[in-house]
């Protein structure tokens, strides 16, 4: 009874090490690796994008402001400009007015300066958030790839560990459960290995030779286990 037990369970830790190695296998795709940097790529560009467009925005409202302004002295110019070529007024007015015709042409030139300086400024910033979109889009999509693959590749491993899952509980229930217990208690122990074949008169677990007297000492007991690693051995 015991042994066609033990039989049975080397075939649920057969499977129990396929499931072990497909989970190991779904955590080390190298495509993680390669999503990891993508998408930290993606982050940090994203981040560089914000930053630019903050800075565009700043520069863009400045340069509104710098033309509003020049728009209204315009205006205001064109009005004195028309005031003194009209004429009627006294010496006095019309040199008040010269005056400060001037002041409003020299005021005039220092915010178109000022509108020029901006744009300048204005150009530069545009073609820089223009590239990082570029870049960001070439990178996002890089990592959307890279995400499909690895989705594609965890439900193939993972259809493949629930059709393993669903054999392991075929082979597990006409176990008793204390040899069950024993068994998962070992796993978590023993790297997984709870039971190995003995062949040759060597442990599969440990891979160490046993020799006569210890193999005799070792399946003196109904539930052998190996002398070295006390994993539980199959003959
Ligand atoms: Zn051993």
């Amino acid at each position: 009874m015991e042994l066609t037990s033990l039989a049975d369970l080397l075939d649920v830790q057969v499977l129990d090490t396929q499931i072990d190695r497909l989970l190991e296998q779904r955590q080390s795709l190298p495509e993680l690796e390669s999503y990891k940097q993508a998408h930290e790529r993606v982050t940090s560009l994203e981040e560089e994008l914000q930053k630019a467009r903050d800075d565009l925005r700043e520069l863009e409202l400045a340069l509104d402001k710098a033309e509003g302004e020049l728009e209204i002295l315009e205006l205001k110019l064109d009005e004195h400009e028309t005031r003194l070529f009209a004429g009627g007024m006294s010496g006095r007015e019309t040199e008040h007015k010269r005056l400060e015709v001037q002041s409003l042409r020299g005021q005039k030139d220092a915010l178109e300066e000022r509108v020029l300086g901006q744009l300048e400024k204005v150009d530069p910033a545009r073609e820089t958030v223009a590239g990082l979109e570029a870049k960001t889009d070439v990178e996002s999509k890089e990592r959307s790839e890279l995400e499909a693959g690895i989705k594609q590749q965890w439900r193939r491993i993972d259809a493949e560990i629930a059709r393993k899952e669903e054999r392991k509980s075929e082979a597990i229930a006409p176990i008793g459960e204390e040899l069950v217990e024993m068994y998962e208690k070992l796993r978590r122990i023993k790297e997984g290995v709870a039971i190995a074949p003995f062949d040759h008169g060597v442990c599969g677990g440990c891979h160490m030779a046993l020799s006569p007297t210890e193999q005799e000492e070792a399946f003196r007991d109904d539930l052998p286990r190996c002398v070295h690693c006390r994993r539980l051995l199959v003959a």
